[in-house]
């Protein structure tokens, strides 16, 4: 995989390693959940989706803040839920690895081997919070879809983690110089996400090399923050539109 100049500089910066499963012996990845069969998570695909354990951030709207912290021992055998898909490859087109933040856990890439010698494909769900590990696992992966949560420089106001839009501005150029099919992704709330500080990130993502962006309306839940409120709000037209005039072309969902 050729990375481009800018992507092999941003890797050349000295990242702070994730720790998570990281040691000499391979340990098997992290699973805080699984989802055997889905048809909404990849568009066209019907993918089984593994959850991993694990994220530093708290996104206000996080829908499984569940699978924040790590336990001492995997809720599920990753292991076992794999022995599970050679007998559903007639029903399965791909394994799409989601968290938490997947690529907190060092067994991912020896996961997604597994996944490809089933002959399955491989899809990637992931906040961008490590961009050497991202590194490690685009060459494996058929399919990437990056959050981008705001402006790389407003991220704060939604992690609540300060400086943590860096690491995704480096993932972005990962991904865009991948050549591998992606989905750039951002979910709309109006009180995190100004129309100014929305404007400046479709401008960045145009000039980054961006080609297409989807817009995802904020859905409240049990686990999203009460001051985010309970309505669904989904993006307005005018907005939409407004942003459009950047090049882009949107989608919402
Ligand atoms: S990056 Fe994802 S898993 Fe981590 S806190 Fe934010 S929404 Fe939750």
């Amino acid at each position: 995989m050729n990375l481009g100049a800018s992507a092999a500089a941003v890797l050349s910066r000295p990242w702070p390693a994730p720790s998570a499963n990281d040691g000499p012996q391979p340990v098997p990845l992290d699973v805080g959940g699984f989802t055997p069969l889905s048809d909404t998570v990849w568009p066209g695909q019907r993918v089984a989706v593994v959850l991993v354990q694990g994220c530093p951030w708290r996104c206000h709207y996080c829908h499984h803040p569940s699978l924040q912290a790590r336990t001492e021992r995997s809720p599920q055998a990753w292991e076992r839920l794999l022995a599970t898909l050679p007998p559903r490859l007639g029903q399965l087109d791909a394994v799409v690895f989601s968290g938490g933040e997947p690529t907190l856990d060092a067994a991912l890439p020896r996961a997604m081997m597994q996944v490809k010698e089933l002959g399955l494909r491989v899809g990637l769900q992931t906040a961008g919070l490590y961009p050497n590990r991202l590194a490690a696992c685009l060459p494996l992966v058929d399919w990437v879809a990056l959050d981008i949560k705001t402006a790389f420089e407003a991220y704060k106001t939604v992690t609540s983690v300060p400086v943590s839009g860096e690491p995704v501005r480096a993932c972005l150029d990962l991904v865009l110089g991948s050549g591998k099919d992606h989905e750039l992704r951002t979910t709309w709330h109006p009180d995190l996400l100004p129309e100014a500080t929305l404007m400046h990130l479709a401008r960045t993502l145009k000039a980054a090399g961006a080609r297409h962006w989807v817009l995802q309306a904020y859905h409240p839940d049990a686990c999203t923050e009460s001051c985010l409120g309970s309505v669904v709000c989904h993006p307005p037209e005018a907005l939409v539109a407004h942003l459009s005039q950047v090049g882009l072309a949107i989608t919402v969902r």
